[in-house]
């Protein structure tokens, strides 16, 4: 047990360095040493998971099931009318769908659970005097923790800076407005909710930066104290399970309304004794309720969601796995997400010119040059002694928080890649960040937000307070009235530097513009002493090169009839360049963020089909670009970093969060989280939906006509007033064999080829169309001849009711395995080598079923059980060749249906049939 830290201590009430002396650290952080046996004191900074449900509730949930309580009640009712044999094996039936199911949640949840697991945040940290990156689950007390805005802040914290900090207590407190905080002791006595002086574990940092001291973990938080939960386990529900949920009790009504309605018939028109047409009735709602489905859907899920893991896209909610098979329009981030976000400076525009930076990557390795009219050879700038470089480049590096370091010979950045990039540049020149950061004093800042479009600092400059402005440069040039050049200041040519900022952006290159000004008496920082009278120093363009796998990524989505859609704060001549390199095809114009707020509703959403760019947007923008999709019938993932692209995404039918940039804020809000940002990854996802639901469509197609076969024969049967040709227990056994062996196989079928070459799903359509509910018909009847056929053939034959039952058991299931063959493509053609033999999973549950049949066909303990009876070999090649006909007459139904679907495309190519156009 970790010693618990000194509750009595009022955190709140204290100063900020009193606190620092009180857990023995400093300002700079701890050394390594320190927070290493620190760790060992008091254990990993982690709240308890919430206690597993324990597993015989678990199992008895397998119960609680329409279809499972029947076969009890059949169970029940056997053993009262004596027929003990067949009520233990119903209970043995029974305990294995259980089990089955049981063992097949648990693996589910598991690996849910692991995937979660994948999430764990990440803290900022100073230790050892530098910023350094770490599991939020190695805090520990004394450590110091930088925030900012869109944190989950990863332990309680006492403020020691505070930077327009404001956080969002909810989850804490309840209170869902944003409290803002400062650094000044508050009262003893103060509300955990008013202690302004603190940030508690699992708020969130609605805006602003901070540095804070961490003077709780783990159990120790007061999250923590509340309550030794974290998050709720995700329910295993989806729709679609929902769906067959409802699909299975209707399905189960009418059965059991079948049963009855036929064994009344076989009792009061054939005479029979009212024993065995009970029976009968057990036989057929046994027969013909699919048991095994719900698990089997269950595993198709999960499989989904640990082949998207594989992929790095992370589910945080099942339901995304059915919904990404249907989207049709990816709203996508452009820096990090179809660009590498690895920044370059490549030109700088001063007043007197354009100057060009070598050099690529982090390393601090390039020159400066300016390029001549005449093309001839470039001329080398010294920045020692170019007027205005030195200055530009010192400016870029004191507004700037990143750092950059060698570690193990390589070249690192912390902090955000514009700023690095920056850092960078002024390397190049032989400028040391640290040294120079130390000389000008930081007084205060206002940090960069997307919103904001830019970041001030308040510096000391040969003694004289000076603030530094970098930002977007169309933003800046509103907030400039005059030019800094060599001779003294110029009025601002806006006409000119909007040229000059064409110039950079049309090239693909981020643009930032620096400002500065000097400024008298002021120790903190308003928006409005940066937002006016400032001089303009030049701008800096930034490349970003687009993602390799991207552009493949983009091909990929056009092909799927996806619409791949550019949002991004950057300029519209920038994200324009990018999209035409990625390939985007709607480039000729991007919207601003600007045009799209002077827009109606309606208007965005005729404008929103033409447009696949849209530039300098902000959250809220988002959101209107989202829901004007929707209302087009889009369904639409949306990625997101930042704390205010919560409601984008959460009204998106999937919000993709960002994994490695984003913030705690937006994954929290995600269906989907990005392991590594990028958009290829979204694309995996998508074609990983796809498969999925494909699969799970083919195994209720595949499953149901082995149901539909038994229930129908029964029935048939009965009214016909002769033999059952399957026995009540019989139908049980195949329902199970084939339930956990050929049932299984298709979960882990491959895509077909033209997974990502068709039209994206139709979420409202239902889960079997016209033409499968055919195919379950169809084979229904398929199998059922064969059944008749063959018990009628051997029960003539061989005058045994018992070998013409086995012989109708063995061909029912024989019949079902060259099935589930034809149900690997739905309507493609299996005869082919991959058609027939591609899958090994179908293979290996073909081979099982074959085993278990001939353990059941000859085994003396099932045949007391199940009254089965031994074959000869002839019969075996009867029902081979029944089970051929079966897959061969199938396949021939496909080749119908193909071409039927072949001759209406062309039709509707021809324009003859209405065709939907696409949103
Ligand atoms: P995307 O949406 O494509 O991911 P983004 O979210 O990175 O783009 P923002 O971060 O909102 O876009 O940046 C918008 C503009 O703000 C940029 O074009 C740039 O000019 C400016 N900018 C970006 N980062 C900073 C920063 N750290 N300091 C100052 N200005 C910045």
């Amino acid at each position: 047990m970790p010693r618990p830290l000194t509750p009595e201590l009022r955190w709140h009430a204290v100063t900020a360095d009193e606190a620092l002396a009180q857990l023995d650290s400093r300002a700079d952080g701890l050394s390594d040493e320190t927070a290493t046996a620190r760790y060992h004191e008091y254990g990993p900074n982690r709240l308890q998971q919430q206690a597993q449900r324990p597993w015989w509730k678990r199992l008895l949930a397998q119960l609680n099931n329409l279809l499972i309580l029947i076969l009890i009640t059949a169970g029940i009712a056997s053993l009262a009318l004596g027929h003990g044999l067949d009520a233990l094996a119903i209970v043995g039936v029974v305990t294995i769908i259980a089990l089955i199911g049981f063992i097949q949640e648990g693996k589910a949840e598991q690996a849910l659970e692991s995937i979660r697991g994948m999430l764990s945040p990440q803290a900022e940290v100073l230790r050892e005097g530098r910023r350094q990156t770490i599991p939020a689950e190695a805090l520990v007390p004394g450590d110091i923790v930088l925030l900012e805005s869109g944190d989950r802040v990863p332990a309680d914290l006492r403020l020691l800076q505070a930077n327009r900090l404001r956080t969002e207590e909810a989850a804490l407190t309840g209170e869902s407005v944003a409290v803002d905080k400062q650094t000044a002791p508050v009262d003893e006595l103060t509300d955990l909710a008013e202690r302004s002086s603190m940030a508690y574990a699992s708020t969130i940092v609605a805006q602003g930066t901070a540095l804070g001291l961490v003077v709780a973990t783990g159990a120790g938080t007061e999250i923590g104290r509340i309550s030794e939960m974290l998050r709720g386990v995700e329910k295993l529900k989806t729709p679609l399970m929902r769906q067959l949920d409802r699909a299975g009790r209707a399905l189960a009504i009418f059965i059991l309304v079948a049963a009855i309605v036929t064994a009344l018939i076989g009792a009061l028109i054939h005479d029979q004794p009212l024993n065995e047409m009970f029976l009968a009735a057990v036989g057929l709602a046994v027969a013909a309720i699919p048991e095994g489905l719900p698990a089997i859907v269950t595993i198709g899920l999960a499989l989904g969601v640990q082949a998207m893991a594989r992929r790095n896209a992370i589910i945080r909610r099942l339901p995304a796995v059915e919904t990404l098979g249907s989207i049709s329009t990816i709203f996508t981030d452009k820096t990090g997400t179809l660009t590498r976000n690895e920044m370059t400076a490549q030109a700088i525009w001063l007043p007197d010119g354009e100057i060009v930076v070598s050099g690529v990557g982090y390393a601090p390795e390039g020159h400066f040059s300016r390029l001549q009219d005449d093309d001839s050879e470039a001329e080398p700038v010294d920045p020692d002694t170019h007027p205005g470089l030195g200055h530009f480049l010192r400016v870029g590096l004191l507004c700037n928080d990143a750092e950059l370091s060698q570690e193990i010979g390589r070249w690192k950045i912390h902090g955000d890649p514009t700023e690095a990039a920056l850092v960078v540049a002024a390397a190049k020149a032989g400028l040391d960040p640290v040294a120079l950061r130390e000389a000008h004093d930081r007084h205060d800042a206002i940090p960069f937000e997307s919103e904001r479009r830019y970041m001030a600092t308040l510096n000391e400059v040969d003694g004289q307070p000076t603030l530094m402005v970098k930002g977007a440069p169309d933003r800046l040039l509103e907030m400039c009235h005059r030019v800094r050049d060599p001779e003294g200041e110029l009025e601002l040519d806006r006409q000119l530097w909007e040229e000059r900022i064409h110039s950079l952006s049309s090239r693909g290159l981020r643009v930032l513009a620096l400002a500065e000004k000097p400024i008298h008496a002021v120790n903190e920082l308003a928006e409005a002493h940066a937002e006016g009278g400032l001089l303009l120093l030049g701008l800096v363009g930034l490349l970003d090169p687009p993602r390799e796998e991207a552009i493949h990524a983009v091909e990929q989505c056009l092909s799927a009839g996806i619409r791949p859609v550019m949002i991004t704060g950057d300029h519209a001549m920038t994200a324009l360049a990018i999209a035409r390199q990625l390939g985007f095809t709607h480039t000729e114009r991007a919207l601003t963020g600007r045009e799209i707020e002077a827009m109606s509703d309606a208007e965005l959403q005729t404008c929103i089909v033409d447009v696949d760019v849209f530039a300098r947007v902000a959250p809220e923008h988002k959101l209107r670009l989202v829901s004007a999709m929707q209302a087009r019938g889009g369904i639409c993932a949306m990625t997101g970093d930042g704390v205010n692209d919560g409601p984008a995404l959460k009204r998106a039918d999937i919000g993709v969060a960002m994994g490695i940039q984003g913030t705690e804020a937006a994954k929290e809000a995600a269906e989907m989280v990005l392991a590594d940002d990028n958009f290829a990854t979204i694309v995996a996802a998508v074609e990983e939906g796809r498969k999925v639901y494909d699969n799970i469509r083919k195994t209720i197609t595949f499953l149901l006509p082995t149901n539909g076969a038994q229930g129908l024969s029964i029935m048939l049967a009965v009214l016909a007033g002769t033999q059952l040709p399957i026995s009540p227990l019989q139908a049980l056994w195949i329902n199970m064999v084939v339930a956990v062996t050929l049932g299984l196989a298709l979960a882990f079928e491959n895509g077909e080829e033209n997974l990502m070459r068709r039209r994206p799903r139709d979420p409202a359509a239902g889960l079997l169309d016209l033409f499968l509910l055919w195919r379950v018909v169809f084979v229904s009847i398929l199998l059922l001849i064969a059944v008749f056929g063959t018990f009628s053939w051997l029960l003539e034959a061989e005058g045994d009711q018992a070998v013409a039952r086995t012989g109708a058991v063995n061909v029912l299931v024989m019949g079902s395995a060259a099935y589930l063959i034809n149900s690997r493509y739905l309507l493609r053609s299996n005869l082919s080598l991959q058609g027939l033999f591609g899958s090994r999973p179908v293979w290996l549950a073909i081979g099982l079923v074959l085993l278990l049949q001939l353990a059941w066909t000859y085994l003396p303990f099932m045949q007391v059980v199940f009254g089965s009876a031994n074959l000869g070999w002839r019969h075996w090649l009867m029902m081979f060749a029944c089970s051929t006909a079966v897959f061969l007459v199938v396949e021939l139904e496909k080749r119908i249906l193909r071409a039927r679907f072949d001759a209406r495309r062309a039709q509707r190519q021809r324009g003859d049939l209405p065709h939907l156009r696409p949103h």
